[in-house]
């Protein structure tokens, strides 16, 4: 029998940083789509739920399970997270929202991923200096990731327009024009994958 932890994601201590855990299988006869279906055979709530630090589920049982079910399993720790506090941070007790430009204690601020993080290639991820920029949780994490600003080409936020008078649109006009610290020449590239495939142009 082998036993997997699975600690697929949990905050760890690493101040502002959010360090994940994911648990990956490879399982004969079940695809991606089939997630649900291997949850309820594993007898766990949901593979997709973030899940607490101790659980722990056996690839060849419950003994409710009566599947064949062999396969690999593999736990890939971001470490690179910690590197990404470092360099974005230093070692201060508050640093400036790239995208605001406001100063926050840096419990306040996310190591926020430029391009997506899961479809970065290995290459990418690795390019620690680049990749990511700490935005503030106060709005600037949220507007970027769900698309309601971006930063242009010469390096100044951009915000989708097709809003009526709110306190959203209002909060977007705040930030219209800003210059994104984040943004290089190394940084460009993720900044283009974020204007042409998540921005509500
Ligand atoms: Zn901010």
């Amino acid at each position: 029998m082998n036993d997997y932890p699975v600690p697929k994601r949990r905050m760890v201590e690493f101040g502002p940083i959010r360090e994940y855990v994911e648990l990956c299988f490879s399982v004969p006869g079940f695809g991606a789509s089939d997630i649900d279906l291997l949850a309820a055979k594993l007898s766990v709530p949901s593979l997709r739920e973030p899940v607490c630090d101790d659980i722990s589920i056996s690839l060849n049982g419950p003994a409710s399970f009566d599947g064949e079910l062999e396969g690999e399993a593999w736990v890939h720790v971001r470490r690179e997270q910690v590197k990404l506090r470092k360099i974005l941070t230093g070692d201060g007790e508050s640093a400036c929202c790239a995208i605001c430009g406001d100063r926050y204690p840096l419990e306040l601020l996310v190591a926020a991923h430029i391009k997506k993080r899961s479809l970065c290639s290995e290459e990418e991820r690795r390019d620690l200096f680049n990749v990511a920029m700490l935005a503030c949780v106060l709005g600037c994490d949220a507007l970027y990731e769900a698309g309601w600003i971006t930063v242009s080409g010469a390096g100044y936020i951009q915000t989708a327009d097709s809003l009526e008078p709110s306190a959203l649109k209002s909060r977007l006009i705040a930030l219209e024009g800003k210059r994104c610290t984040a943004h290089s020449a190394g940084s460009e590239q993720y900044f283009a994958w974020h204007r042409s495939t998540v921005f509500r142009a």
